[in-house]
């Protein structure tokens, strides 16, 4: 059978078209260019914007499925992300589809679940082992399988427990499915209508997290758009002056914005995101898959610790769950439109769950701009170092968390030994280890590594239980391998070994079930929230743990000046807090403290340094933000004197030119 693409020299010719005119197609002319070229056996039966993307439906998805040169040929011609959806006549209903699917996938991949996605026509297809159901596959051949349902297939991988933040994403984004479609389809007709300005010029305008770690937002602007770059809060912060990003500075309205672009979820980039919904913003907001279920369950969070603290917090769960009907997700590596003149890409950075390098490609290639969020250029166990292998970059703004020439941390491998010791000396003689931790990220890594090291007989075999948010944090990691270091993806795609679902592990859901890690005669690590000894269950285990000499309570993470986790470290041996009914309760610490440096999830001086040092040769500028001032200060001196390269550390509230 020979196979039929579209015509060559139809794509031939408007490849040297393209070329020539050197801006590529917009509205119109991309509807007229793919319907020209698309052969007729794609029986397409509409063509729509839907975000960022153009969605070919077809009642034929075995065509395009079989011959998908067709659409990689497309996308080379109009220089647009196109997507295959089939039509909603041929869906089945979602009862009959189950049913066919049930027959189709074969027992061995064992199916816990499938998700169906009305906005798209996807259907998740969840199985314990996905690689069963791979593309080509002899028994779940997916051309065939979509012909029968009428669905396009994803398939995943199903998880240990699953994620009730994702439950309710799902949940939530399939009732305002209608809603959905509609919005994309503007959000579409936005950017791609014809360039109103052929001039390019392209400035930065700092409004929080500059000189400071906190509040991190910035607005990119050109002639044509307006994307704000992160929308964080800053915590620690009294006043709303030194809380919240200075959008006040920038006599914008919200419906000037283009577009929001979220790099990761912590809150010091996001913490301000509900509010801007709240408070009129209707616009699209980009961040990875998984960044958009993190950012969930931290926001939401945000609202109970407000309130367990006795403030009022800055939102309502409705309008997390605005931010979540706004959002528009896209996968590390992929080029997308988000307004006429701006090319977004992500790239992994190495820092949490979903973090991004976000590269700005501005113009038509007149100015390339990428802000690392914050980076770890180092592998861990949970993510590869950050990528750095940009085609172009004139312009990069880089984070200095650790901007000082001191800031060294210890090597993986010294820093994971030193972990091994202080665990096996303190279970040896019996004793329990507390690890005070934040939910989100340093948990998965120390889980990891607890795994590993007991799995190869370096770590003495104990129990471990978690309790706090971290296993529903689990479970978003868990279903997002493709996120996630290459070995372990690769575990958990393809094998029956899941580190997720390893069985040392047990997570405390209960007050009631606490008992099993505080018996007395029972060697165990408890993880528990929150990070600092400032609230959360892990206050209950160090009570119970702290009076004991033979017990250890060892901190992973930094811990803040004027915290209990701060003043533990610094050796008090009485400390006091809040019991059961505002009662004070004194707790002496005679058991052992230790304090780890290197599970970090920034980049420390030297990564840093490494990090620019690779891009150099495309780079003409450096801005450094995300930095108490002084670090921020040296590492943009340490840069232009080490690199000859102009490096500055801008203020909040500058403008600066960058094109
Ligand atoms: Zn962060």
């Amino acid at each position: 059978m020979s196979r039929r693409k579209p015509s060559s020299n139809f794509s031939d010719l408007m490849q040297r078209k393209y070329q020539e005119k050197d801006s590529p197609p917009s509205g119109q002319n991309i509807m007229a260019i793919i319907l020209q070229s698309i052969p007729k056996e794609a029986s397409v039966t509409k063509i729509e914007y839907e975000g960022p993307r153009i969605a070919l439906y077809t009642n034929a998805p075995r065509f395009l499925i079989e011959n998908n040169d067709t659409i990689s040929n497309l996308v080379n011609i109009i220089k647009k992300r196109i997507v295959v959806r089939t039509d909603e006549s041929i869906r089945k209903p979602e009862t009959e589809a189950r049913k066919i699917l049930a027959e189709y996938v074969p027992k061995e991949a064992n199916l816990q679940g499938t998700i169906f996605d009305t906005t798209t026509g996807e259907v998740s297809v969840e199985a314990k082992r996905p690689w069963l159901l791979q593309r080509n596959s002899k028994e779940f051949n997916h051309a065939e399988v979509t012909e029968k349902i009428g669905w396009r297939l994803r398939i995943r991988k199903a998880t240990t427990i699953p994620s009730r933040t994702i439950q309710t994403i799902n949940a939530t984004l399939k009732q305002a499915s209608a809603e959905r479609s509609k919005q994309l389809k503007q959000v579409g007709d936005e950017i791609f209508r014809p360039r109103l300005s052929q001039r390019t010029e392209v400035s930065l305008h700092t409004l929080g997290g500059f000189g400071q770690v906190g509040r991190s937002s910035m607005l990119l602007s050109t002639p044509e758009s307006k994307v704000l770059i992160d929308c964080g809060l800053n915590p620690g912060a009294r006043s709303p002056m030194d809380a919240f990003p200075r959008l006040d500075s920038l006599n914008i309205t919200l419906d000037e914005l283009d577009a929001v672009v979220i790099g990761h979820a912590h809150l010091d980039h996001t913490g301000f995101l509900p509010a801007l919904c709240k408070y009129g913003y209707k616009g699209p907001i980009y961040c990875t898959e998984p960044t958009l279920p993190m950012m969930n369950l931290i926001q939401l969070d945000a609202i109970k610790v407000a309130s367990a603290q006795g403030r009022t917090p800055i939102y309502a769960e409705r309008d997390v769950k605005q931010v979540m009907r706004q959002s528009i997700t896209l996968p590390y590596g992929t080029v997308t439109d988000i307004s006429p003149d701006i090319k977004l890409v992500f790239a992994n950075a190495g820092h949490i769950l979903g973090s991004a390098l976000c590269h700005f490609h501005i113009g038509n290639g007149d100015h390339n701009f990428v802000y690392s969020g914050d980076i770890k250029f180092g592998k861990s166990i949970l993510f590869e170092a950050a990528s750095w292998n940009f085609p172009r970059v004139e312009t990069l703004l880089v984070e200095s968390t650790y901007g000082l020439k001191e800031d060294i941390q210890p090597t993986r491998q010294e820093v994971e030994s030193s972990f091994i010791n202080a665990v096996n000396n303190t279970l040896a003689d019996g004793g329990k280890v507390l690890i005070p931790i934040p939910a989100v990220g340093r948990a998965q890594e120390i889980m990891m590594v607890i795994d590993h090291y007991m799995k190869s007989g370096e770590m003495v075999e104990a129990p471990v239980f978690t309790e706090g948010m971290i296993s529903e944090a689990s479970a978003i990691h868990e279903s997002y391998p493709e996120y996630l270091a290459r070995e372990l993806k690769q575990k958990i795609l393809e094998t029956d070994d899941n580190p997720f679902d390893s069985e040392y592990f047990t997570n405390i859901e209960h007050a009631d079930a606490r008992e099993e890690p505080m018996r007395d005669d029972s060697p165990c690590i408890i993880l528990a929230t929150s990070g600092m000894l400032e609230g959360g269950p892990v206050l209950e285990y160090f009570k119970n743990i702290a009076p004991d000499k033979k017990n250890k309570v060892l901190f992973v993470s930094y811990q803040v000046n004027g915290t209990m986790g701060r003043r533990v470290l610094d050796g008090s041996k009485q400390v006091t807090m809040l019991g059961k009914e505002g009662k004070v309760e004194v707790v002496s610490v005679n058991c052992g403290v230790e304090k780890l440096d290197g599970f970090s999830g920034h980049s420390d001086y030297n990564q840093l340094m490494s990090f620019v040092q690779r891009l150099r040769p495309k780079l003409r500028r450096v801005l450094v933000n995300h930095g108490e001032r002084k670090k921020s200060e040296s590492l943009a001196m340490n840069i232009r004197r080490m690199y000859k390269l102009s490096a500055h550390y801008p203020q909040i509230q500058e403008a600066i030119k960058l094109f």
